[in-house]
């Protein structure tokens, strides 16, 4: 098992996240964040601390699309360990429906 950042993380990308994740699993792409599957621990200490509610564990139903996008770009994005300002239009994009057909980016992120 594992937890996996899904779609309202897109454009918001608070990145209180990874400030308490005990292993660093976080990943940064352009305008969302990853979590390497084979790296969580699942303590779950992150889901509640994401302001989007976009952190889920895989045991909840309708997740393979988000499982694929965080297995394959947390390989190739660079690791985020400390929290950084959140775009200046987050609040405007959270709840957004769409969000992975308007702007997924495969781009990375900086990282720390
Ligand atoms: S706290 Fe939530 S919205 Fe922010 S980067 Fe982490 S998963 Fe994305
Ligand atoms: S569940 Fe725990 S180990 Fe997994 S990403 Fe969240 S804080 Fe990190």
């Amino acid at each position: 098992m594992t937890y996996v950042v899904t779609e309202n993380c897109i454009k918001c990308k608070y990145t209180d996240c990874v400030e308490v994740c005990p292993v660093d699993c976080f990943y940064e792409g352009d305008n969302m964040l990853v979590i390497h599957p084979d790296e969580c621990i699942d303590c779950g200490v992150c889901e509640p601390e994401c302001p989007a509610d976009a952190i889920k564990p895989d045991t909840e139903p309708g997740l393979e699309k988000w499982l694929g996008v965080n297995a394959e770009y947390a390989k190739s994005w660079p690791n985020i360990t400390q929290k950084k300002d959140s775009p200046a239009d987050a609040k405007e994009h959270d709840g957004e429906d769409g969000k992975f057909e308007k702007y997924f980016s495969s781009k990375p992120g900086a990282g720390d």
